[in-house]
């Protein structure tokens, strides 16, 4: 009997494969965990990572001319 691997579609033979229909145990473990993984979700924690505030050196402008007239 011939198949294809539910996990990786490669042709399986009933009499090839000892994991038939997968084409190795390492698929038909897989196919497992889906079936597993489909119980629980797994999520992750979302980390809100907010800017700090960087303070830049202020350059002083000094630029003051006085100018006075003669009068
Ligand atoms: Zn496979």
């Amino acid at each position: 009997m011939k198949h294809r691997c539910p996990i990786c579609k490669t042709a399986t033979d009933s009499e090839m494969h000892k994991e038939f229909p997968f084409c190795s145990e390492r698929c038909r473990l897989l196919d497992l965990g889906n079936w597993a993984s489909e119980k629980y979700v797994i999520s992750n924690p979302v980390f809100d990572e907010s800017e700090e505030e960087d303070s830049r050196p202020s350059d002083p402008d000094d630029n003051d001319d006085n100018k006075g007239a003669h009068g």
